[in-house]
Formats: structure tokens, C-alpha cells, sequence
């Protein structure tokens, strides 16, 4: 089969036309559509248009509030929250984003958590329009158990992903955003698919063992990247979206949770900086960029974030390609809604 080629509007609206259908509100489905729209631009399928199936087994399921109405407030002078109203976490995020901003710019730095959302996007989507301001930031979400902590046996951690974003004057921000797990869960499933074998040190079967079967893997757990540094990484973001602002851990939003497919209720935390307010305001950004040109001074070296701009540039000329297996998917889900 084909790929479809759809202009980056048109997944916008196929996205929103599938949420409404399924009983979502304007607002809500256009915060998701945004994200999902911007995850195709970029080249980050596995956060596009194949997680709607997702976001609408939620709806049907009723785990997710289609009409969530979040709101914002100050908890401590630099400390925003968003009650997210048991909705998507994109629209969150929309309400939440300027409080934190100006927080930050009148403070230096400040933290938002988000409770009681679903997340299911990549969290670059997030720290990107803070660091456009000018700010540093640093967004951390976990999920349901899938990564085993350190010399352990049995999952524990979600994939938790950590993302980071840098303000440049004259580039768009450099950003990182990565998951905890040595591989994301989604390559793991991919490979299942087409019956391909794993590197070593991905995962472990449901006895602990190390394998290189992906089915295996996925009936057990991911490994941590980078060992035991890796996990405590893990665990730091269980700590900070669960612990610290009263949210689940993992393991408890998998107790929670229906398994219909689509995200657990969890939160998020973000912290963000102002680079102006830390003892270098003339020099903060050129000094940045004297390490950004060595790295990519280097054969082989670039920056994160760099492939995603590029794929940037190309789809808001030419449009993305779509897998016309996830097209026809999508619009079935129109059709039932
Ligand atoms: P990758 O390993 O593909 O990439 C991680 C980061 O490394 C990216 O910022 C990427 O930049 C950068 N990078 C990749 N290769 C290089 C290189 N050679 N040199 C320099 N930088 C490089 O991502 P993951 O598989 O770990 O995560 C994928 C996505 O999944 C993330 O967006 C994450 O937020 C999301 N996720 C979401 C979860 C949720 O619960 N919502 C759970 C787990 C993951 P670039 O993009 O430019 O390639």
C-alpha cells in the first residue's frame, strides 16, 4: 500500500474530525490536533497520526473528559498548576503555558505541574514554545510500568521521557527529548511486527532473563539506557510528575488504570528558567553557541532537535506522507463515531 499525502491542514482537520465525532469538544481536539499536526511536520510518526486510535479509546471508554476544562493557579509565588480536569494533556499545556512565562520572567525560575491529564505526545511539543520565549525548560511525564529499575527483575518506571529545550537568538531553540528506556516501546512493537530481531541490552523476558525476542520483551520489560544512570533517571521522574505534586507514580496509575489503549491519568512537571536572571545576561547565548559550534564542528556530531527542523522545513513546503494503513484507521473511527 501507498503512503497518503496530505498537506499539514488536512491532518489537522482529520484529527479534529475524529476527536469531535467521538465526543470530544472543539477546544480539547484542537489542542490534541495541534500536537499531532506538529509531530507529523516534524517527522515524529510515532507521536502523530497513529495515536489517535488512542486518544479516541479513551473517549469511548470515558477515562477521558472530551469537555475538560482546565484551569491554572499560583500554589507558591513560582509555582504554577493546571488542574487538568481529567482531559488530554494538550489544552492543559495551552491554558497553563503563559502563566509559567510570565512567572518565570518576573521570577527566574518557576515550575509548572499539570494534574490529573492523559499524556500521550512528545514532550519537545512542550518545552519548544517556552524556549521560543527565551527561557530554558525542562519537561518530565511518566506512564505504566514498562522499564525494570536497575539489577531488578519486574517493571517499575514508565518509558518516562525528559525533554529539554535551550532559547538560541538566531535559531530556533536546541532541544532533547528522550525516553528513559534504552529503545522507546513503540520500536519494540514495530520490530515484533515485522518479526525482526533486537540489539542486545534492550529488554528482558517475564522472567528477567536478557533477550533479544521482542515479543519477549514486551511480555517482560525495558532495560533503562545507560544502567543503573539511567534508572535513577527513571525514578528522578517518577519523583518529580508523581511524588512531588501529588500525582501517581507509575505503578499506581497502572492500578488505575482500564488498559483501553490510550494514556493512564497521570501529571507532568515543568521547570523553566530565565537565562537573563542568572549572572550573564549579555552573555548567556553567544556563550552557548561557542559549544554548539564545536559540536558541530565534529564529523558525525549534530545537535538534537537538528532532523526534526529540517523534516520541519520540508513538510511545510511539500506536506507530509502518511501511512495509508493509519489513514484508513483513522477515517473507520470517523465513520463509527
Ligand atoms: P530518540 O532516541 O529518537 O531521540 C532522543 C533525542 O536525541 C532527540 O532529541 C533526538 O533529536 C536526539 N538525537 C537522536 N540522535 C541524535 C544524534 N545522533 N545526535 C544528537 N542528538 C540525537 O527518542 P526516544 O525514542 O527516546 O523518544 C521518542 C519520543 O517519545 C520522545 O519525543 C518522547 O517525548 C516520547 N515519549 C513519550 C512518552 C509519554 O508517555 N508521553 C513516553 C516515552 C517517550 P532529533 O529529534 O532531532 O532526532
Amino acid at each position: 500500500m501507498t503512503d497518503v499525502q496530505m498537506t499539514l491542514d488536512e491532518v489537522h482537520a482529520l484529527t479534529m474530525r475524529c476527536l469531535v465525532a467521538h465526543g470530544c469538544d472543539e477546544a480539547n481536539a484542537g489542542a490534541v490536533a495541534d500536537v499531532i499536526t506538529a509531530a507529523e511536520r516534524d517527522g515524529c510518526h510515532s507521536h502523530g497520526l497513529m495515536r489517535v486510535a488512542g486518544y479516541v479509546a479513551t473517549l469511548k471508554s470515558g477515562k477521558v473528559n472530551g469537555h475538560a476544562n482546565p484551569t491554572v493557579e499560583h500554589i507558591a509565588p513560582a509555582v504554577v498548576r493546571v488542574q487538568g480536569d481529567a482531559g488530554f494533556a494538550p489544552l492543559a499545556h495551552a491554558r497553563g503555558r503563559s502563566a509559567l512565562i510570565d512567572t518565570v520572567k518576573t521570577q527566574g525560575i518557576a515550575a509548572m505541574s499539570l494534574v490529573n491529564i492523559h499524556h500521550f505526545a512528545a514532550l519537545w511539543s512542550e518545552v519548544e514554545p517556552i524556549a521560543e520565549q527565551g527561557l530554558c525548560a525542562m519537561a518530565c511525564v511518566s506512564y505504566k510500568p514498562a522499564v525494570i529499575p536497575a539489577g531488578g527483575t519486574k517493571p517499575l518506571y514508565g518509558t518516562n521521557p525528559l525533554a529539554f529545550g535551550w532559547p538560541r537568538r538566531n535559531h530556533p531553540p536546541m532541544i532533547f527529548d528522550q525516553a528513559s528506556s534504552v529503545m522507546a516501546r513503540g520500536e519494540v512493537m514495530l520490530a515484533a511486527r515485522e518479526g525482526k530481531e533486537l540489539p542486545p541490552g534492550v529488554g528482558v523476558d517475564a522472567d528477567g532473563q536478557p533477550t533479544t525476542d521482542p515479543d519477549k520483551v514486551l511480555e517482560g520489560a525495558l532495560l533503562a539506557f545507560g544502567g543503573h544512570k539511567g534508572s535513577s533517571i527513571a525514578m528522578m521522574i517518577e519523583l518529580f510528575a508523581g511524588a512531588l505534586i501529588g500525582e501517581c507514580l507509575s505503578f499506581e496509575a497502572a492500578e488505575r488504570d482500564n488498559n483501553d489503549g490510550g494514556p493512564p491519568q497521570g501529571g507532568e512537571l515543568i521547570i523553566a528558567m530565565d537565562p537573563n536572571h542568572f549572572g550573564d545576561a549579555d552573555g548567556w547565548a553567544d556563550h552557548a553557541e561557542k559549544l554548539f559550534a564545536r559540536i558541530e564542528a565534529q564529523d558525525g556530531a549534530r545537535l538534537p532537535s537538528s532532523r526534526r527542523y529540517k523534516n520541519r522545513e520540508q513538510s511545510l513546503s511539500a506536506g507530509v506522507s502518511v501511512s495509508s494503513k493509519v489513514h484508513e484507521q483513522i477515517l473507520q473511527m470517523c465513520a463509527q463515531g
